[in-house]
């Protein structure tokens, strides 16, 4: 199947001509061909965005709030065929798709439905001086939504559903590896009544159709989700234009155990925090640090569980690990696990490729523990990316806190303990953008998202976002 770019409201093919193929990671197949999408299909994007903009940043709230809940209603009555499209695109357990993935990019378009009806903007009193200031947030304009693979829409729509609602036009690209989800939202999106040209969906290549909207002079803000290393590119294209940049980057994050924890609740959380989404979730817990006093209990209890995790075809209900994304991501993971042997960590469980009967050539891989020695070594500095997890034990509070932080990543962290001083003071010292204490990924959408030091720069979620999305003007009056 073809897909198509979704400009000014209609799907079309890219002015480039040229295609790229989509693979699909549980059996390794090209299932269809994508657009890489030229400078002059961005420029055809842009005009029908700054076309659009002019009447959109002049509707009402409540007519644009209507619009962006029935986006969100839409998605819900599709959710079958959403989290199908989705599943098959990523690799990811069509488990996962249906109660994570979708519900959560309906739940994006219906929080910032609601978000932006409450959004306010602040007034100063200037005493003595027989002036009134206040703030006025205007949308910027057009602006550029760029997205990676891992939780395809989930991130995309986190992006578009905030710009939109603050009344900006958009330019969106989602990762070539997984775009089924986001050309599916365009017809989603003319049902729901969303004028053409407000969002508009352009399919490509980072370094052809991701770096035309980064270098586009009239793209006022830039709002991306991926790597590390692709954000500093965008950030030294973007920077000389004086462009707004909001920058979500990778991660490494510790998952910190002490003896005094909720023991069974942080096994069954431990399990999913290391190994959900084949652990291709930048919040994911890959350094695992134990207190020695609980260590070799822990060991024995976690590997249990995790090679119980059954690997398969992500359509089946009983999987719960699917496919990685592509055969150069699990050609990464793999390297990163001789790395580990080289380093001297020792495999505890998992490490090989699966073949899964029937789809042999599609890209699984055992979850994989690796215990090291010293928390230096480069499989627990490094972000994989994928099913591995590092564990390793702890003496002293001191000593875990001074590990966790000695990276260049500062996303997330988790804590368990029963500990009130010490959870505080971890609150407070953890060099981290997000902080779960005796939980992990229990999200509330009004709360700041985003990271420290190599994780990114600038929030995302609740009114951060739509700070993000809208310029604050200053206006002062004298009377
Ligand atoms: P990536 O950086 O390779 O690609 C992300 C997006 O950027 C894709 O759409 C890609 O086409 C585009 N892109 C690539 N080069 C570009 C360029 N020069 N100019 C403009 N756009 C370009 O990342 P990925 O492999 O898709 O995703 C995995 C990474 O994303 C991991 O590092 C992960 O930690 C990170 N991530 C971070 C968060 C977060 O919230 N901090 C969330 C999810 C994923």
């Amino acid at each position: 199947m073809n897909i198509q770019n979704f400009i000014n409201g209609k799907l079309e093919n890219p002015i480039s001509k040229d295609w790229i193929d989509n693979y699909c990671p549980s059996d390794g197949e090209v299932y269809g061909k994508i657009p890489n999408s030229s400078k002059a299909d961005v420029e055809k994007a842009y005009q029908s965005a700054k076309t659009a903009f002019k009447q959109w940043s002049q509707t009402t709230l409540e007519a644009r709030s209507r619009i962006l809940i029935k986006i969100s209603e839409l998605l819900e009555a599709n959710l079958q065929r959403f989290a199908e499209a989705e599943s098959k695109d990523n690799g990811k357990p069509i488990g996962l798709a249906k109660t994570i993935d979708i519900p959560r990019a309906a739940s994006n378009f219906r929080f910032f439905g609601n978000a932006i009806t409450q959004f306010a903007s602040e007034s100063h009193e200037s005493a003595g001086q027989n002036a009134i200031n206040y703030t006025l947030r205007q949308p910027i304009g057009v602006v550029g939504c760029i997205s990676p693979w891992n939780l395809p829409l989930y991130l995309f729509t986190w992006k578009i559903a905030p710009a939109i609602a603050a009344g900006n036009c958009v330019v969106a690209k989602p990762s070539e590896v997984t775009p089924m989800t986001a050309y599916l939202l365009g017809e989603i999106c003319n049902e729901a009544g969303l004028p053409k040209g407000v969002l508009n969906i352009v399919h490509g290549l980072g370094t052809t159709t991701g770096q035309a909207i980064v270098e586009h002079p009239e793209i006022k803000a830039i709002s991306f989700t991926g790597g590390t290393a692709t954000g500093a590119q965008i950030a030294r294209v973007a920077a000389p234009m004086f462009k707004k940049l909001s920058l979500e980057l990778g991660g490494k994050n510790p998952n910190i155990i002490f003896a005094d924890c909720d023991y069974n609740e942080m096994l069954e959380t431990t399990v999913s925090s290391s190994f959900a989404n084949q652990g291709q979730i930048c919040l994911c817990g890959s350094r695992i640090f134990i207190e020695a006093s609980i260590y070799e209990a822990f060991k024995v209890d976690f590997v249990e569980k995790v090679k119980a995790l059954k690997v398969g075809h992500p359509a089946k209900n009983t999987t719960k690990i699917g496919a990685l994304v592509s055969k150069p991501h699990l050609e990464k993971v793999l390297s990163y696990i001789d790395i580990a042997k080289t380093e001297g960590g020792k495999i505890l469980c998992g490490g090989n490729k699966v073949v899964v009967k029937g789809f042999e050539n599609g890209y699984y891989l055992e979850p994989t523990i690796i215990e090291v020695k010293t928390d230096e070594c480069r499989v627990n500095q490094e972000e994989i990316f994928g099913p591995v997890v590092t564990i390793m034990p702890f003496k002293t509070e001191a000593d875990v806190l001074q590990m966790a932080n000695k990276i260049k990543y500062g996303l997330s962290a988790t804590l368990w303990t029963n500990n009130l001083k010490r959870t505080m003071h971890f609150s407070k010292q953890l060099q981290v953008g997000i902080f779960w204490v005796n939980t992990w990924m229990l999200r509330d959408l009004r709360t700041p998202f985003g990271g420290v030091k190599a994780s990114g720069v600038g929030r995302e979620g609740g009114f951060e976002a739509l700070r993000f999305f809208t310029e604050a003007k200053n206006v002062c009056i004298k009377y």
